[in-house]
């Protein structure tokens, strides 16, 4: 069985146990008139709602590329889920407004015995579905699976404060419906907010995780005739599928051919251990001036929002230097450039410097 075919299986595992929780659970809180109960089965519901259209989400996603869309579909996914969430958002703000009046004018529930133990066996089955989805999703690596696993144990307890509430109303006659719909419906409008804001951050496009950046440098810089890999840049087409670019510093004196098989070798490093695409950029780089770099450095780590100072390079003949500067976004950059450029002036009058500006991009 592929990766794909052991989620769709596994989530279409989850929507069915849902849906038969959401039966069950409904007919119940509508029968003894209980809003807690009904809620949790909104709840199950969007759950069941959310792995399917996962489901197509992926399906679609999967398409391969073609002329008009060369990078592929994966980022359908990223509309599937703010579907689910705006899904979610409505059915928890519903809720909200439904039970919030119920703390004031509780209904009159009137548990059956059959009716709690029915709710009991639900959190069970929804503690060995979480456990169960969590497992297969930890094994394959599928985040989306994780998050539902865990998802599913949270509700567990969820459904357990709904069996709570309905057995202290049957001894003590206190109603606790409206302040558990209420946290409830929080925990329905947590959800779905969490699940927006995680998704239209990745199609603004969010920082590469710096745990991931960090290797890809580092493996770059495994190859021979690497001193370093800088300015590394990524885009996520879809959730699984990344491309991108970095440049990397080698010897002023290597010939088209060299460069030629390191920048490939590099290209298919990365792609075997990452799955990325990546393409290379060159910065030359000699040690004729090396007194020039190093007071570069000097002066630079005098400065907390200097991140990085990188492609040094001196072109005598035209008595100009050029390096590349990083400043932190919070940082006035202008300013910071301005000082560094007028600082190695006076210290080595004899060239020009040109700054170039790069932007923080990835750690
Ligand atoms: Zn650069």
């Amino acid at each position: 069985m592929t990766r794909q075919e052991k989620i769709v299986k596994t989530s279409i595992i989850g929507i069915v146990v849902n849906l038969i929780l959401v039966a069950f659970k409904a007919t119940i809180g509508i029968l003894v008139n209980s809003i807690a109960i009904t809620l949790d089965a909104v709840n199950n519901l969007t759950d069941a709602l959310s792995s399917i259209i996962t489901i197509i989400g992926a399906k679609l996603a999967g398409k391969a590329p073609d002329k008009n869309h060369p990078y592929g579909y994966g980022r359908i996914e990223y509309f599937s889920s703010v579907i689910i969430a705006a899904i979610v958002l409505w059915a928890g703000i519903t809720a909200l407004m439904e039970s919030w009046p119920k703390i004031f004018n509780p209904d009159v529930t009137s548990y059956t015995t059959v009716s709690l133990i029915i709710i009991a066996v639900a959190v069970v089955v929804k503690i060995v579905l979480g456990k169960y989805v969590k497992r297969v999703g930890e094994n394959i690596n599928s985040q989306a699976l994780v998050a539902s696993g865990s998802d599913a144990l949270f509700d567990a307890i969820l459904s357990l404060s709904t069996l709570i509430a309905a057995i202290i109303s049957i001894f003590w006659h206190i109603s606790l419906e409206g302040i558990l719909g209420v946290i409830i419906s929080i925990v329905i409008i947590k959800a779905s907010i969490d699940m927006l804001r995680e998704t239209v951050d990745s199609m603004i496009g969010s920082r590469v995780d710096s745990e991931l950046s960090r290797k890809i440098k580092e493996s770059i810089c495994e190859v021979p005739g690497v001193y370093g890999a800088y300015d590394l840049s990524l885009h996520n087409y879809g959730p699984e599928d990344m491309q991108g670019s970095v440049h990397v510093e080698v010897d002023d004196t290597l010939s088209a051919l060299e460069i030629h098989n390191l920048t490939r070798n590099i290209a298919i490093k990365i792609f075997e251990e990452f799955s990325i695409i990546l393409t290379v950029g060159i910065y030359a780089r000699n040690d004729k001036h090396h007194e020039i770099r190093e007071d570069l450095e000097k002066i630079a780590s005098e400065y907390e929002e200097v991140l990085e100072i990188h492609g040094f390079i001196v072109f005598e003949e035209m008595n100009l230097a050029t390096f590349d500067i990083i400043v932190d976004f919070d940082a006035d950059r202008e300013k910071v450039k301005n000082e560094i450029s007028d600082k190695i002036k006076q210290l080595h009058p004899q060239f020009n410097y040109i700054i170039i500006d790069d932007y923080d991009v990835s750690d």
